[in-house]
């Protein structure tokens, strides 16, 4: 046996999965063994980059150090338990988190010159936007750094397998769950994103979607200058706390004020308002009209995303002469917007039909099956 074993103690305690470190964490991780700070790097892009786990089959690291790494830490990675592709080229996973029990999804969207990966970060959602699937299962726990990294490092590593040059070249955290409310996990995971030993993607290429968490916002601003979109949906605070709960917490005019600060230093820098359309809520041209004067002064591009349906969902999507309209009227006004194609429909993989598995430990999911039992007669198999 290596020395490596030796020097442990007899009830060595859990090994540490090595995926939850960022570079720093990874530095420190080395200085308690006993190991300089560069094996930190050495080691993030034999697992980030080339995909490696086995620590046996890192090289440049000396024998003894493999051993030790063997004995005291671990590379854990989410189990891929579905690998679907669309007919347009969207291809979506589901991740079991803990055994069975846990399961989130990410999606792969290609485009021409990207390879976006919108990723989830948490299991369920707490925050209960009335529009969106994935609140109608509760909320579980957060995800770990470990699992939120691993969805980029499987969907990297497997278009890379497929000879796709280079692999992931966007992430956007607009899966299921509210990144900024598990705010530590996620930060460890932008740095990875961004870390030049590790992905090497640019800020601006890495999207933190929020639905208004204002005083994350304001942290976020200090932290990282990622690209920020912010899930608006409606130009009031009356109509928006009925679509975003969250807004009765943090207003419009509180929420806009953290976006205004944090493009403040940053002149090229916009944010993205997302905006579901609606059919007969939020769609009509009052609703643009007040938009714009929300927005004016605010660095911003618009995105309006077309309602993805799912059963029993409240709402239907705006008629496309409705969106039409709506986006003639904001761009005429001078806001760069975009309709958001509905991408990967054939497997559920649009935005909010992102449900995976979810242990909810809320009782708000529970409810919910109740009021479709009133409304059906009949028991849901599932929400969706
Ligand atoms: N919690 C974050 C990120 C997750 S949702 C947020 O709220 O931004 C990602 C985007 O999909 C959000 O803009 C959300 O409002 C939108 N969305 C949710 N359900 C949808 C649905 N059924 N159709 C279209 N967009 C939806």
């Amino acid at each position: 046996m290596s020395q490596a074993t030796a020097t442990l103690p007899a009830s060595a305690p859990e090994r540490i999965n090595l995926l939850d470190l960022d570079r720093a964490g990874l530095e420190r991780f080395f200085a308690d063994i006993g190991e300089k700070p560069f094996r930190a790097k050495q080691v993030m892009q034999w697992i980030h980059q080339r995909g490696v786990t086995d620590f046996a089959q890192m090289t440049d690291l000396s024998k003894t150090l493999r051993a030790r790494l063997a004995e005291c830490a671990t590379v854990d990675l989410p189990e891929v338990s579905v690998d679907q592709r669309s007919k347009d080229g969207t291809r979506k996973w589901l991740l079991h988190m803990d055994g069975v029990e846990n399961a989130v999804e990410c999606v792969l969207i290609p485009e021409d010159k990207r390879m976006t990966l919108c990723i989830s970060s948490q299991v369920g959602c707490s925050l209960n936007c009335s529009f969106c699937s994935t609140a109608k299962q509760g909320f579980n726990r957060n995800l770990s750094t470990a699992e939120i990294i691993g969805q980029l490092y499987l969907a990297h590593h497997a278009l890379l397998a497929d000879e796709r040059e280079g692999g992931i070249t966007n992430v956007v955290m607009m899966g299921m769950g509210e990144p900024l409310l598990n705010y530590d996990a996620v930060m460890r995971a932008l740095n990875i994103m961004c870390d030049d030993f590790a992905y090497g993607l640019s800020k601006r290429r890495v999207t933190i979607s929020t639905a208004g968490v204002v005083p994350a916002i304001r942290r976020l601003h200090e932290d990282t200058d990622v690209s920020l979109a912010v899930s608006l949906h409606a130009p009031d605070d009356e109509l928006r706390s009925q679509l975003v709960p969250l807004n009765r917490k943090y207003p419009i005019a509180e929420l806009l004020d953290a976006c205004r600060q944090y493009v403040s230093e940053h002149n090229r820098r916009r944010i993205t308002f997302e905006y579901v359309m609606l059919k007969g809520v939020n769609d009509s041209l009052d609703h643009a009209r007040r938009l714009v004067k929300l927005l004016r002064g605010i660095p911003s591009k618009l995105n309006l995303i077309p309602f993805n349906p799912y059963p029993h969902a409240l709402y239907e999507c705006s008629d496309q002469a409705t969106i039409d309209r709506f986006r003639d009227f904001v761009v005429g006004k001078g806001i760069v917007t975009v309709t958001r194609k509905t991408r990967g429909d054939d497997i559920d993989a649009a935005c909010g039909q992102l449900v995976g598995k979810v242990k909810d430990r809320s009782r708000r999911s529970q409810k919910h099956q109740i009021s479709i039992q009133k409304l059906t007669g009949q028991t849901p198999h599932a929400t969706r």
